[in-house]
């Protein structure tokens, strides 16, 4: 679908003035300490309200683990090293034996808890991992996070090395805490020492774990509950004002983070100038929200936002678009966009429509970003934004990272004013704000939730597949089929019912496929599979017949239960409102 003329009027007002001067003055302010990323926030805020756009500024409490210093000291010599948020502080240190364990590198940053998937084959069972790690420091390859964090503790290693890639060593997180703690979520909290060290280091130390060497490691951080701003600005519609579409993205950032995510704070702010001059045009509400607590919070802002303005979401957000590290360095490319599936096609046009040569591909969301809002359900699209052509990052000997375009400043004291690019951070902006208008301005609501059904009858189908005969996902199916004939005479219903429906479908639909926490909690920070409720059909093959199958074909009798529940509720809300 062509720009509108009226689209054209919002993205003619596009101008690189306001957002570049703040990624400029964000490349010169560290955002990580809580009153560093309060300072960011207030200077963002007087920026809008400089430019006549009212802001309102939420001033939660919020959990957040503050990673200062840490070191490895081993054979007479001590490395650099840097904690990643939620690490247990060890500041007077903590000696083991160091054990390697060889990790699969297709898992460098993965959030899955999957043997198989982590270890490559290189370990078979969980017997023979906790013989190896009991008692013992890990040093791996990868990036310190949740998933492989919560595994070794539960194995009992008494701490982790994760040895990154290359020279650099990267900030990060490796708690599976979703958002400040409840008292639930507290069991969860990392309770052994994590570090990242830089490649060669990690050598050293992989080096010295095969001659049955020790090491010291030592982490400094800070814990507690911080005050946070949050600003939120609320541009209204005019013909269904309470209804909005959220767009947001995070403010804190490690160090001066350009690329991730100074960047994405700008395309916000000028998505508020454009919308806000042009809000005589806006038919629903737009919601911009910069979060802080991402960084250290594992997400914290959003999630305060969404719980406590859970009842606003549920009632009235018809979808939420994340906006992470737009506009870097040679970033060019939308090969590896994010966006769910009822999502994806309205994804997919607009970048086509404003990058008409642009490859374009969208995949599933991780488990991660401010995606704080699966367990509500909403529409969800974008989460990291342009990236390097493949080609163009193998010629740079890139590894793999999760923003900044791929550049591999990326989480380090690199990601400066040189990672963001002026033309691809315009051609961004006018994606985000198509984007955010799409969705405000569309009569119908423009989600697809027929291709949402074909994905699931797809997922049954590996599912069923994989199990070699032993599940029986024929209800499934046919409860899936019995949604997408209902939802194909959707059409025949009046404007204002069908988008009720579009709206709601998501809060059952969203839900089923990506968590397996009731509604308004949140579900912990590692891989969530497609239907998580139907995922065990497919390792029904891997359970010895006997006790453990048994286990295993009562929890899917359990999770189909469930599963087919939620599709007849969805088919019902289309059937009611048929005329
Ligand atoms: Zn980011």
């Amino acid at each position: 679908m062509p720009i509108s003329a009226t689209e054209q009027r919002f993205v003619d007002e596009v101008s690189l003035d306001m957002p570049w001067a703040l990624v400029e003055s964000f490349a010169t302010m560290p955002r990580w300490r809580p009153e560093d990323v309060n300072r960011g926030v207030d200077t963002l805020v007087g920026r809008l309200r400089a430019a006549g756009i009212p802001v309102e500024v939420h001033e939660p409490e919020i959990y957040l683990s503050i990673p200062y210093a840490a070191s490895v000291s081993a054979g007479g010599v001590t490395y650099r090293a840097k904690p990643p948020s939620s690490s247990l502080p060890v500041p007077g240190g903590r000696t083991g034996k160091l054990v390697k364990l060889q990790a699969n590198p297709k898992a460098l940053r993965s959030y899955n808890r999957d043997i198989k998937t982590l270890f490559g084959g290189s370990i078979s069972s969980v017997e023979e991992v906790r013989a190896l790690v009991g008692g013992n420091i890990v040093v791996i390859q990868g990036f310190g996070n949740p998933a492989l964090t919560s595994l070794i503790e539960e194995w009992g290693g008494v701490g982790l090395i994760a040895v990154n890639p290359g020279i650099d060593i990267h900030w990060g997180t490796c708690t599976t805490i979703w958002g400040s703690p409840d008292l639930q979520d507290w069991a969860r909290k990392p309770k052994i020492p994590v570090i990242a060290v830089n490649n060669p280091d990690g050598q050293k130390l992989m080096a010295l774990a095969e001659e049955g060497g020790e090491a010291t490691i030592r982490t400094d951080l800070v814990e507690g509950w911080f005050m946070q701003k949050i600003p939120v600005v609320t541009i209204p519609g005019t013909i269904e004002p309470e209804k909005f579409v959220l767009v947001h993205g995070h403010l804190d950032s490690w160090d001066v983070g350009v690329g991730d995510n100074a960047t994405g704070d700008a395309t916000l702010m000028e998505l508020a100038r454009v919308l806000w001059t042009h809000r005589d045009g806006l038919r629903r509400s737009v919601k911009l929200a910069w979060w802080p607590g991402h960084s250290t919070g594992r997400y914290a802002g959003s999630t305060w936002f969404t719980d406590a303005f859970a009842m606003d979401l549920d009632r009235n957000c018809v979808a939420q678009i994340n906006c992470d590290s737009p506009g870097c360095r040679w970033a060019t490319s939308y090969h590896d966009t994010r966006a769910f599936t009822e999502s994806a096609a309205i994804a997919v046009g607009v970048i086509r429509d404003v990058v008409p040569d642009a490859a374009v591909a969208t995949h599933r969301p991780p488990q991660a970003g401010d995606y704080s809002f699966n367990n509500i359900g909403l529409p969800s699209f974008f989460m990291l934004s342009s990236t390097m052509p493949e080609a163009v990052r193998h010629e740079k000997g890139y590894y793999d990272v999760s923003g900044c375009g791929a550049n591999i400043a990326w989480h380090t004291e690199n990601d400066q004013l040189e990672i963001a690019d002026r033309d691809n951070l315009l051609t961004d902006i006018k994606i985000y704000l198509l984007s955010a208008l799409r969705v405000a301005n569309a009569e119908v609501l423009p989600f697809d939730w027929i291709a949402t059904c074909d994905e699931f009858l797809e997922t049954i189908d590996g599912y069923e597949k994989a199990s070699q005969g032993l599940a029986d996902l024929g209800p499934s199916r046919a409860a899936t089929l019995a949604l997408k004939a209902a939802l194909a005479r959707l059409p025949e219903a009046a404007v204002d019912q069908r988008n009720a429906v579009v709206q709601e479908l998501s809060r059952v639909l969203v839900p089923i496929n990506y968590t397996r926490e009731p509604r308004f909690r949140h579900d912990p920070a590692y891989t969530v599979p497609p239907l998580p409720t139907l995922a065990v059909a497919a390792e029904l093959p891997d359970f010895a017949a006997g006790h453990m199958r048994n286990m295993a074909l009562t929890e899917l009798m359990r999770g189909q239960n469930r599963f087919v529940a939620a599709l007849d509720q969805a088919r019902r809300m289309v059937e009611a409102a048929m005329p």
